[in-house]
C-alpha cells in the first residue's frame, strides 16, 4: 500500500485554480491564479515531489510574497 500523494487542498478548490487531481496550479514564481496567493511543495501540480523541490518551492514562494507586498 502507498499512500502520501493525495493533496490537502479541498478548501482551496473554490478559491484558487487546480487541476483535477486537486493540486494547485502555479506558476514558475509560485503565484496562483489570485494575486497575492502563493502555493508550494507537494501541494502544487508538478513533475517531481522531493523534499529538495519542496524546500526550493518554499523560498520561491517566500521571496515572491515579499515582493508581492513590497510592491
Ligand atoms: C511514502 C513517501 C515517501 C517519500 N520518500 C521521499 C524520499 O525518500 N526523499 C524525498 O526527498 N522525498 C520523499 N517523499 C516526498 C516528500 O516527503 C515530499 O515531497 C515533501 O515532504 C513535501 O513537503 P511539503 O512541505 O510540500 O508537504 P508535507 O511534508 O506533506 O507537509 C505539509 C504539512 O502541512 C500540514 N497540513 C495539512 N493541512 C493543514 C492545515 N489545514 N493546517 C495546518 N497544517 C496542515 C500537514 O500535516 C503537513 O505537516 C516521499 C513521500 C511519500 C508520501
Amino acid at each position: 500500500m502507498f499512500i502520501g500523494y493525495v493533496p490537502s487542498t479541498g478548501r482551496f478548490k473554490d478559491s484558487v485554480e487546480t487541476n483535477a487531481n486537486g493540486e494547485i496550479i502555479a506558476d514558475q514564481c509560485m503565484a496562483t491564479n489570485v494575486p497575492g496567493v502563493f502555493a508550494a511543495g507537494d501541494t502544487r501540480q508538478k513533475r517531481f515531489r522531493q523534499i529538495t523541490t519542496a524546500v526550493s518551492d518554499g523560498t520561491i514562494a517566500a521571496l515572491s510574497a515579499l515582493e508581492y507586498i513590497s510592491a
